[in-house]
């Protein structure tokens, strides 16, 4: 077994195994309460069912107990149902004449979430339109609510009282030798230890509890997790004249002890990391914490290993955590014995008592944005987070966000900017290969063209080793019938089902239905039938096929579906095993290796096209960020980006490392048409069985919101309703609705009002997103 020790850490329950306190389990009769003056009252809300707050009143028993922030049993409805709930507030206060209902019980003995934490999450739940319940529900683990790898264990002592009069009684010689075992310890014992020490079975200590001589308490304690395997220390680095400046801003924001957030834009290996670390060093010297916020995908062990070399106490919260680890982890860190916590996301609602500052790393990154309900978005509730907190927030990033970037142009955030790279490592060379070109002289066929080909031979030559990025997985991204023209479509999306190789299956990304690859046409029975377009399996055949020799390596979501495997295929690339890696974006981020001297961009144009307002400036971080793995050596670097678009802004731009000039363009169109960070933007999906019944239910949302914004003069526009660009997804038909205005507060306020409102008729969801990523 990987544990070994049980600990017992503040989980005391206040459940004594003192029958005195059963009297007062049930409720009290109406006459029974006392309705005069003054009350501790308990505000509680739910994590499911009705979404407003409600006033219980404090028993006695329960007033040490019943705090602010931890979760309560309360009786519910005319049924006194018992419902668990969170505590959010308690105060003495005059109830008059009103007629509170008691809270039953004290769920949690310590406290789980901070009045800070309280704030933060109410203000999410106003800003996502989210019942708070529902937000706290989110916000703490599952393994912590559930207190995975914890028991109940019953704890002995002896009265005092008792313990005067011991040679008075008269027990058998087991009892005896319980009772003295117990008499003479300074702190009172677990029942299995007593057992085990006395060589007894549990009767002697059962029949002298029933004597009364014994006083137990049950106690909640807690498997111990080992500590992740230290490994050796390393001293801080000297910082270069772009870090310097970059430390003293964090620094004297950390002085100043208030809220500011400072933007980080700096080139990819301009040695960001080492800055949050000292600035990190600072915090923790003064015994507070710091979160490091990074992708999902960046939590390699790489990144794990350079927190752990220079903090004596740092935890990495992943997504493969076990519930056991998860919940000693949070305690840990609620306990205040970890110094740094680096996690994705969620980690932004980590329990530090003493929180000193916020990083989030590539904070352009889109998993930072939740996609199931919440839907919230680390960068801003880290923002907020740190507001109420009044300490720094650190955004880095090669690429910001434009959300970001036209903060710091406004001034609202601090803009830092480190334009080289670390040593002076010069950047690499871009070049754009224009595939209309290309293509017209007939000159490749396949995906390379003739200079990518090339480019990879003489990397090869000279024992570099090679990127390839093509953000589509699978073989061949449509099936296509060349008698008829039908597409074979996925039967519960309206996506083209994508060809794997492996197995000869059709497959569709969004749902992951599977057929057989067919051999004749599903329509005209015309035998044959062609695979086009190109994904990484398919490139990755032709690589092999050109480059016989070569060691290639394909990584995305389908061949690293394995936990580990990821970071496996990077160990194997980092130790020269593998020459050639291809891969979606999941290689485009953070990889650090010296060796990568030419990355090719296969095909930069597959998310220029999207129908969605964010496309550019996805196009731009893609191939800026990918441009970045390479010359990070002495040998330098150099990047092949194949286009049909050479002359579009977000290329152009991108290939001549300009981010600036991006922005300014991409803000400027922005502005014409009112799109985020011009508007505050709330999308509504409907899905329904049926087209008709999502259409029906999209149009009333459409009559309800522009009368809204008629009555109520609201500055907003709204698109739609439309089909959404994915119209059918997972056998549901999709409708979806773009509203976007200057104020975010009165465009929540439309969507509140149809919320209170508006049942969607049955078999119709709807979905609230706010500030959203995803426009498919
Ligand atoms: P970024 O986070 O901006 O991409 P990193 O912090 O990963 O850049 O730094 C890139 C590389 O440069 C890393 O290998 C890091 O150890 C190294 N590095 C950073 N700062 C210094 C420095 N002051 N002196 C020497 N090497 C440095
Ligand atoms: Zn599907």
């Amino acid at each position: 077994m990987f544990f070994s020790t049980w600990v017992s850490v503040c989980y005391d329950e206040f459940e004594m195994a003192n029958n005195q306190q059963k009297l007062f389990d049930t409720d009290p009769a109406p006459w029974e309460v006392d309705d005069a003056g003054e009350q501790l009252v308990a505000t509680i809300v739910l994590p499911i069912g009705p979404s407003g707050a409600y006033d219980y009143m404090v028993p006695e028993r329960l007033r040490d107990q019943a705090k602010a922030g931890r979760r309560v049993r309360v009786p519910l409805g005319r049924t006194n149902r018992s419902v668990v709930g969170y505590c959010v507030r308690v105060e003495t206060r005059d109830v008059g004449s009103q007629q509170l209902k008691q809270i039953r019980g004290v769920v949690d003995a310590t406290t789980l979430l901070s009045p800070t934490m309280l704030r933060l999450t109410k203000w999410m739940a106003e800003h996502y339109l989210v019942s708070w319940g529902q937000i706290l529900e989110a916000v703490v683990p599952t393994a912590v609510r559930t207190q995975a790898g914890t028991r109940q264990v019953i704890f002995l002592s002896v009265l005092p009282e008792v313990a005067a009069r011991l040679d008075q009684l008269k027990l058998s010689s087991k009892q005896e030798q319980v009772i003295k075992l117990l008499a003479d310890s300074s702190h009172p014992l677990s029942q299995p230890h007593v057992a085990n020490s006395v060589g007894c079975t549990d009767a002697p200590i059962r029949a002298l509890r029933k004597k009364g001589l014994l006083q137990a308490t049950t106690r909640r304690v807690q498997h111990a997790v080992p500590e992740e395997q230290r490994i050796t220390s390393q001293a801080d680095l000297k910082l270069n004249a772009d870090q310097r400046p970059a430390l003293k801003a964090i620094l004297q924001a950390l002085d100043r002890q208030k809220h500011e957030t400072v933007l980080v834009h700096g080139i990819t290996g301009s040695g960001k990391t080492e800055v949050y670390i000292q600035a990190i060093r600072h915090v923790v010297g003064f015994g507070r914490q710091a979160i490091v916020l990074v992708p999902e995908i960046s939590l390699t062990p790489q990144t794990q290993r350079r927190f752990r070399a220079r903090f004596n106490h740092v935890a990495v919260l992943h997504s493969h955590m076990s519930h056991v680890e998860r919940h000693w982890q949070w305690g840990r860190i609620a306990r205040g014995e970890v110094e740094v916590v680096v996690g994705a996301r969620s980690a932004v609602f980590a329990p530090t008592p003493h929180l000193g500052l916020i990083v989030l790393d590539e904070e352009h990154d889109a998993s930072f944005k939740q996609e199931s309900p919440p839907r919230y978005h680390a960068r801003d509730v880290a923002l907020h987070r740190a507001a109420m907190e009044g300490i720094p927030l650190v955004l880095g990033s090669a690429t910001p966000s434009l959300e970001s970037w036209h903060q710091a142009t406004e001034g609202k955030f601090q803009l830092i900017t480190m334009p080289r790279r670390v040593l002076d490592l010069p950047l690499p060379d871009v070049h754009v290969v224009d595939l209309r070109i290309e293509q017209a002289d007939r000159r490749s066929r396949g995906a390379l063209s003739r200079r990518l080909s090339q480019a990879v031979e003489s990397a090869l030559k000279e024992e570099g080793q090679v990127i390839l990025l093509l953000n589509r997985r699978g073989f061949s991204t449509h099936i296509q019938c060349y008698a008829c023209g039908t597409v074979i479509h996925c039967p519960n999306c309206d996506i083209a089902l994508t060809h794997h190789r492996h197995g000869e299956k059709a497959v569709c990304h969004y749902c992951d239905h599977v057929d057989d690859a067919p051999l004749n046409c599903p329509e005209c029975g015309t035998p044959g039938i062609r695979y086009s377009g190109l994904g990484t399996q398919r490139l990755e055949a032709e690589v092999r096929a050109r480059f016989p020799t070569a060691r290639c390596l394909r990584m995305d979501s389908d061949a690293m579906k394995k936990h580990g495997s990821h970071e496996k295929a990077l160990a194997r690339f980092r130790d020269g095993d593998v020459q050639i890696l291809v891969g979606t974006q999941m290689i485009a981020k953070g990889l650090d290796f010296p060796n990568v001297t030419l990355v090719g961009v296969v095909n930069a144009d597959t998310a220029l096209h999207f129908p969605d307002f964010r496309a550019a400036e996805r196009t731009f971080q893609l191939v800026t960020q990918v441009a970045g793995r390479t010359g990070r050596g002495e040998k330098g670097g150099r990047v092949l980006v194949q286009t049909y678009s050479p002359d579009h802004i977000a290329i152009r731009t991108a290939a001549q490392h300009d981010f600036e000039t991006f922005a300014t363009h991409e803000l400027a169109a922005r502005r014409t048409y009112c799109y985020p960070p011009w508007s505050t933007m709330i999308r509504l999906v409907v899905r329904a069985d049926s087209a008709t019944l999502a259409q029906q239910s999209a149009t009333y949302l459409g009559q309800n919101i522009g009368a809204q914004i008629e009555s109520h003069h609201i500055n907003a526009r709204l698109l739609g309703p439309s089909p959404a660009p994915l119209a059918k997804l997972r056998g549901k038909y999709r409708f979806h609705l773009l509203l976007h205005g200057s104020n975010h507060q009165e465009l929540g306020d439309v969507v509140s009002r149809i919320k209170i409102q508006w049942k969607p008729p049955s078999g119709v969801q709807w979905i609230v997103d706010i500030d959203p990523l995803d426009m498919l």
